[in-house]
């Protein structure tokens, strides 16, 4: 145990576009920068011919290799190849993705000039190791434990796909927090020698990808997840869109050439649109310039933020709306709000903050938490109450989530029939009694599904299992009782109980169809270290040929100089010479040793050079 207490627990907000990680250090949170010197990291992974890229070098390769650069895999974690969001995600990605055993999406890529298949959970397991590395970089000791950040929305099938994933990675997730939860401790803390009695904040979280909505109730300390809503396709990578194709038309416009079919020069042409629309949230107007976009073609143009602001109009307005449905949900008026909390990068955008402002009737937004930081700010405290870390007013919070969608089972007809509703403070256990629906069913079919529709057939099927061994009996008669345990992390358990004859059939939903089984899991772990020690390897290959270069160079460079000067002493001495041919004994002597004295010092000098360095 001792040795356990010396390792601090991380907290990682594993973003859909960048990540970051934080720690308990010195009483307070320290977010750790990566070797670049960033504080966040792109979640992007990259293959190529020779290596495996993680984090800014995968980003930065993107427009010479789009099919092998994944990103975005927080949009397939946990999901099924059929789900039609993962149907419309795959049409807007440049890599590709197949559908695997089990309906479970597989990311094909080519990797030393073969293809292969990852598992979404396999790639955030890449982003999990390298976080982890920029970790033990900085705190000089191995990590093994983690809080993970995860959307509020996030299912049970997305939560345990996400704990596989550190698990792949060789870090043990002890919690999963709700990503407004996080942020919200992030601001708790700040604000709290000011708190007095119960506040209500609403967090707006405007990310690369998404747009989440929550609102939580803060007093002493405790925090409640009232409601969460949100837009699970609407943020930043969609403002960069609209810029890309506001350029691409103007680009066809003045140089009568369409790059629409280029994956290349629009991945190009994405990463400048990305940089200019940060620019804009500081400055009127930027300029995009690409050398070669298109066919050798080079680009040159400036874009001021109304143009920006137009191109993009309708998508801010879309962020109000939920807004709107989180109040209704929480039975909560624009004026019970007492704070309005920016999280999420593209909440930097003038305009996002002046409609958020306009709707709250001219409320100050609270910025002082930095927006892309504030999840693994939390995450971290988490992690640091978890570990019996920090000072007393960490200790103090305690966080409560709920459940985003109803959790039920689909009764007779299709219909579902909700155990656990929407929005349930977890931990929580419910139980419900159902029966048979005809006469001598020996079983039933315990069907479970989350979601706010009547029917089950528009709901999310969670996973099923038959309950076998009912005595013959009339329907309605046997009292099946089924429980619904959902856990701290948001994970659930249903398990299904024969009481009417007192015998006990107790079944639990376990593992999700679409779930990596334990096999699975240790192969993909072997693989992971596999790639691990190969990146190793290629890195020592890298290094031992860089040195070889540079020494190559060093030494051609030291010989050029000071070959220069020999030659110009030599020549010196030969016209010394023509033009004493009659000189003393002493005098070429004295040339001599000049001659002499020179040349050592400058063999001294390249000795020294080359070989001691
Ligand atoms: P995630 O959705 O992965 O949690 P973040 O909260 O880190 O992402 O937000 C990333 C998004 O924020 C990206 O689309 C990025 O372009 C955008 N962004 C970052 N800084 C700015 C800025 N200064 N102005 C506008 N957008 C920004
Ligand atoms: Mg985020």
């Amino acid at each position: 145990m001792a040795g356990e207490g010396e390792c601090p627990i991380i907290g990682i907000d594993l973003g859909t576009t960048y990540s970051c990680v934080g720690v308990w250090l010195h009483g307070r949170v320290e977010i750790i920068a990566n070797d670049q010197g960033n504080r966040t990291m792109p979640s992007c992974v990259a293959f190529t011919h020779t290596e495996r890229l993680i984090g800014d070098e995968a980003k930065c390769q993107v427009a010479m290799n789009p099919n092998n650069t994944v990103f975005d895999v927080k949009r397939l974690i946990g999901r099924r190849f059929s789900d039609v969001s993962v149907k419309d995600d795959i049409k807007n990605w440049p890599f590709k993705v197949i559908a695997g055993p089990g309906d479970k999406p597989m990311i094909v890529i080519n990797y030393k000039g073969e293809d292969k298949q990852f598992a979404a959970e396999e790639i955030s397991s890449m982003i999990l190791t390298k976080i982890k590395e920029i970790a033990e970089a900085y705190l000089g000791s191995t990590v093994r434990n983690a809080v993970v950040s995860v959307p509020a929305y996030f299912n049970d099938s997305q939560r345990q796909a996400t704990k596989d994933a550190g698990l792949i990675a060789g870090l043990n997730v002890i919690r999963l927090i709700n990503e407004p939860s996080a942020a919200a401790i992030a601001y708790g803390l700040d604000k709290k020698a000011t708190a007095t009695g119960e506040k209500n904040v609403l967090i707006f979280d405007l990310g690369g990808g998404t747009f989440d909505v929550s609102l939580i109730t803060t007093e002493e300390g405790i925090f409640e997840v009232k409601a969460t809503a949100g837009d699970t396709h609407l943020g930043g990578e969609d403002f960069d869109n609209r810029m890309v194709n506001h350029i691409a038309k103007e680009f066809k416009k003045k140089k009568k050439k369409d790059i629409s079919g280029d994956p290349r020069a629009l991945r190009k042409l994405r990463t400048a649109c990305e940089r200019a629309k940060r620019n804009l949230s500081s400055t009127a107007k930027t300029t995009i310039d690409i050398d070669s976009l298109y066919k050798g073609i080079d680009f040159y143009t400036t874009i001021t933020r109304a143009d920006f602001e137009e191109l993009n109009m309708d998508l801010f307005r879309k962020c109000i709306e939920p807004i709107e449905k989180c109040l209704r949900d929480a039975k909560m008026e624009k004026r019970d709000v007492h704070d309005v909390v920016l999280v999420g990068g593209s909440t930097r955008i003038p305009k996002v903050q002046q409609l958020l402002q306009d709707f709250f009737d001219g409320k100050e937004l609270c910025k002082s938490i930095n927006p892309d930081e504030a999840v693994a700010y939390g995450a971290a405290v988490q992690a640091a109450i978890l570990s019996g870390e920090g000072n007393t007013q960490v200790q103090d919070v305690i966080i409560l989530d709920v459940t985003p969608l109803s959790l039920g089972l689909e009764t007779a007809g299709g219909v579902m029939t909700p155990v656990m509703s929407r929005n349930t403070i977890i931990p929580a256990m419910r139980e419900q009694v159902f029966s048979t629906y005809s006469d001598n069913q020996p079983g039933v079919l315990v069907q479970v599904y989350e979601g706010e529709r009547t029917r089950t057939r528009d709901n999310n099927l969670l996973g099923k299992f038959e309950l076998s061994g009912i005595p013959p009996a009339p329907r309605g008669v046997p009292q099946i009782t089924v429980c619904f345990d959902i856990d701290v992390n948001g994970i659930l358990n249903v398990s299904a109980e024969d009481k009417s004859t007192g015998q006990k059939n107790k079944i639990t939903v376990t593992n999700d169809k679409g779930r990596l089984s334990k096999e699975d899991i240790k192969k993909m772990v072997q693989e992971a270290q596999k790639y691990k020690s190969e990146d190793e390897g290629h890195k020592k290959v890298v290094r031992a040929k860089n040195a070889l270069e540079n020494y190559t160079y060093k030494i051609r460079n030291t010989v050029t100089d000071e070959k220069k000067k020999i030659d110009d002493a030599i020549d010196q001495t030969m016209l010394w010479l023509d033009d004493n041919q009659l000189a003393k004994v002493e005098e070429f002597d004295g040339k001599m040793k000049e001659l002499e004295n020179f040349c050592k010092r400058i063999f001294v000098n390249m000795y020294r050079e080359v070989f001691l360095d």
